[in-house]
């Protein structure tokens, strides 16, 4: 197998995250070629027109079998169906990782359509990225200085974990490795939670009557609060249906919390609500 720098990168799903792959990949010289698949022709178009990749294949097989290294950049849920388009490609030689935000069932799916762990998958995840969506908001140093979480499983191949580690490292990413159930708990915790708050405040504003009105005096505390509900509808959904039991978990610890402020705010209860905000300030001040 060749190595990282004499390798074709293929990138699956050229959108934010795929595209920043391929640009961070290209501006560090970090293999021989970067070429990209989508079902959307037009963006695939306009990357090769942009300099974004080298070339790009309107046919997924054809791709694969020019690839050595395969990044899945599609919505979690479309991880299914790009296991279903390659599994009769020959996969022996290559090395296949995905971004997805959710990782259990990227894992599941693999099983339900190979019958198998293959050695040659380490799923992966960047925790970088924006509200923003589509290869125009590719950025090329959008990994760097930015932790990338690994979940390799029982029969990752190490030799693949190296490549794939190598391949964020060289976008400036630090590598961390993280059991896949802990994963999707922390980032229920961490991003889908607060997603989900953010797209529930903003569309209760929303459809409220006046909406115009009340978003014109809309301040800091709430576009620092709610820039993330402007994130891209599909991969959202995608996440709450694939990580639903953390996410509930996550959810009842949170409304429990939220009940107790709501009755402190009822009764006028000073202590409570202060003893709530000043443990809160004391955390957030600590790790930003
Ligand atoms: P995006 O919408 O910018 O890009 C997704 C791309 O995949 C689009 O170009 C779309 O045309 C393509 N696509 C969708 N279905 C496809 C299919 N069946 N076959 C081929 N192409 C298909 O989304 P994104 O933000 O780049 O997210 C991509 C993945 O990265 C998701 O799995 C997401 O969970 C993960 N991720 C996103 C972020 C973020 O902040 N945006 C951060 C980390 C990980």
């Amino acid at each position: 197998s060749v190595t990282l720098s004499e390798s074709v990168v293929l990138i699956v799903g050229l959108g934010l995250i795929g595209g920043s792959v391929a640009k961070a990949a290209k501006a560090n010289q970090i293999c021989r070629q970067v070429i990209a698949y989508d079902c959307d022709d037009q963006a695939l178009k306009l990357a090769k027109a942009k300099d974004i990749i080298d070339d790009y294949c309107l046919d997924l097989s054809v791709a694969v079998a020019q690839a050595d290294l395969i990044v899945l950049a599609v919505p979690i849920l479309s991880m299914e169906s790009i296991f279903v388009a390659i599994k009769d490609c020959d996969l022996a030689d290559k090395i296949i990782t995905d971004v997805g935000s959710v990782k259990n069932n990227v894992l599941t799916a693999m099983m339900q359509v190979f019958g198998e762990l293959l050695p040659q998958y380490i799923p992966g995840h960047p925790i970088a990225g924006s509200e923003q969506s589509g290869v125009m908001a590719a950025k090329a140093d959008l990994f760097a200085d930015h932790k990338v979480i690994l979940t390799p499983h029982a029969f990752s191949n190490k030799q693949a974990m190296a490549v794939v580690s190598s391949l964020w490292e060289r976008m400036g990413a630090e590598v961390l490795l993280m059991d896949v159930q802990r994963h999707d708990e922390v980032l229920a915790v961490t991003s889908h939670l607060p997603h989900l708050l953010a797209f529930s405040l903003v569309d209760t504003l929303a459809t409220e009557r006046d909406n115009q009105e009340i978003f014109r005096y809309a301040a800091g505390g709430f576009r620092d609060f709610t820039r993330i509900a402007a994130s891209d509808p599909t991969m959202w959904h995608d996440i709450f249906v694939a990580n639903k039991t953390a996410v509930l978990q996550a959810l009842n610890d949170f409304t429990d919390g939220l009940e107790k402020l709501k009755v402190a705010v009822q009764t006028g209860n000073s202590q409570y609500m202060k003893g709530v905000f000043t443990r809160a300030k004391v955390a957030r001040e600590h790790f930003s």
